[in-house]
């Protein structure tokens, strides 16, 4: 039928449709009609239901978690992304349950796992050999001395590196320097006193997950503990050459390798010049499963549900995909659902290093998670303030009746220490939409990271009208004629630069 219609005339139906869709995509009322209170409220009871036993990364629960919101984009119309058939991002995992029993014998002297060293990899069995005394086992010692076949004894850390962090990070390293120079082993003399022992033993001994990049690679788990040395007496004998051979044996579990799922959809925007640029709305769905104490069966109270945090967030994104699915605005929308949030934002970071569409094509991510909430009259957006999207956001909370407020704690670092900060990093703006939170008070407390955090529990005409505001927000920023960019001097201004190719007008 088209055909009958004057060139000219088609041009000019097709600007009228594209305009009057942009202009639909950030209409309140029709988020209104679309997200409803029955849809949120439907959405939180079921993520946060006991079933779900707190939605632990690597569980079966959080894979039907993750089945359920693809199910929701993929009856909503929501697309994968290009070039991809699946809704699912697999990210790998490998899980170290704590080992059981374990011994060091070094000379006369026998240690014992917990009380006198930590295993630092999935390693499980006995190895024993020869031994060799480096400093550290920084890269230069590794490289002038022969380590075929031999157990590397040195310090913590690495010259300079001296804080926790930077020794735990500084051992994994070494560990993949000795493993690839043909050390069989690696014991690491902790001879600072920065934290009680047991304090660290309690950290590092527990069960531990790990993103891997890919299950082959990181087979070959090397030997390696840290031994308590804190005594000069230990320190030395551990040190010395009174013994040339020593034998360890770690017991327990072997490493379990599984993959968990980040979600992530596509809605195609429709303006031909800008629908190649991406706004992400994310949120993780994972949660911290159940308490560890908990007895057998594991009834509710045992269950860290994680309403707030963060089926909530997870309510957003589905609304999200089905309202922009049936009003898509200008710039297309990537839809993301994060896992392994709660086990160190790694869901997220792997994606941000394994993109599913180039990310200087993605302009802005609004992340939505949270605390939970103290005031139902304000959102808290933990970035505003800081992109050139604010007067979108704050007028996205007043659509609704709610006020958008900055970071009331921003001593807490909260920025950098949720999914969002990955995008940051690389130079995306990327804020976190929160609930309303003026302060981390008892009312946060009651609820945050604890067993009361259930889907009874929440104000869902407050949560409903939250929602309805992000979805406005989303609409409003991909909307826009020109995409909002970090304000200057903003701590990510210049990775954003570098992203984004941006020509800097001084
Ligand atoms: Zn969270």
């Amino acid at each position: 039928m088209l055909k009958y219609i004057p060139a000219s005339l088609s041009i000019f139906i097709l600007f009228i449709i594209s305009t009057t869709a942009a202009a639909q995509s950030d209409d309140p009322n029709l988020i209104m009609e679309s997200v409803t209170q029955q849809n949120v409220e439907f959405n939180i009871y079921f993520l946060a239901a006991d079933e779900f036993l707190g939605r632990d990364t690597g569980s079966n629960e959080l894979d039907i978690a993750a089945r359920f919101i693809a199910t929701t984009f993929q009856v909503y119309g929501v697309k994968t992304a290009p070039g991809y058939d699946s809704y699912y991002q697999n990210v790998p995992f490998r899980e170290v349950k704590a080992p059981t029993r374990g011994t060091l014998t070094a000379g006369d002297s026998t240690f014992t796992i917990s009380s006198d060293f930590i295993s630092m990899s999935g390693f499980r069995g006995g190895v024993e050999g020869e031994v060799i005394h480096l400093e550290y086992g920084s890269r230069e010692e590794i490289e002038s001395v022969d380590l075929e076949g031999k157990v590397v004894i040195a310090g913590t850390g690495l010259p300079g590196q001296t804080a926790p962090r930077q020794m735990i990070q500084a051992s994994a390293q070494k560990a993949e320097w000795i493993r690839d120079a043909g050390g069989i082993a690696l014991i690491e003399r902790l001879s600072q006193q920065q934290m009680s022992w047991q304090m660290l033993a309690n950290f590092l001994g527990r069960d531990r997950l790990f993103r891997v990049d890919d299950f082959e690679e990181t087979e070959i788990e090397l030997p390696h503990i840290w031994v308590e040395s804190i005594s000069e007496e230990r320190n030395q004998f551990l040190g010395g050459d009174s013994f040339s051979e020593v034998s360890l044996s770690v017991e327990g579990d072997p490493a379990r390798d599984f993959y968990s799922y980040n979600v992530i959809g596509v809605i195609e925007g429709t303006d031909p010049d800008l629908k190649d640029e991406y706004i992400l709305l994310s949120a993780h769905y994972d949660h911290t499963g159940v308490v560890s104490y908990h007895p057998e069966p594991i009834t509710g109270e045992y269950i860290y549900n994680g309403a707030r945090d963060n089926a909530v967030g997870t309510s957003g994104v589905i609304e999200a995909a089905k309202y922009f699915a049936e009003n898509p605005p200008r710039r297309s929308v990537l839809l993301a659902a994060w896992t392994a949030e709660e086990r160190g934002l790694l869901g997220s970071g792997y994606f941000a290093e394994n993109p599913m569409v180039p990310l200087n094509q993605i302009i802005y991510n609004l992340n939505i998670d949270g605390a939970g909430y103290n005031d139902t009259s304000v959102v808290t957006v933990i970035g505003l303030g800081r992109t050139e999207a604010d007067d979108d956001l704050k007028a996205s909370a007043e659509a609704f009746g709610l006020e958008a407020i900055p970071d009331p704690v921003p001593e807490q670092n909260l920025f950098n220490r949720s999914d969002n900060v990955h995008f940051a990093r690389a130079g995306i703006p990327a804020p976190t939409y929160s609930m309303g939170l003026t302060a981390f008070d008892d009312d946060i407390n009651y609820y945050y990271h604890q067993t009361t955090d259930e889907p009874n529990t929440i104000d869902y005409e407050y949560v409903t009208a939250y929602i309805r505001s992000f979805v406005l927000a989303a609409g409003k920023i991909a909307n826009r004629d020109e995409a909002p960019f970090w304000l200057p001097g903003d701590e990510y201004e210049q990775a954003g630069i570098d992203l984004y190719d941006y020509e800097v007008e001084n």
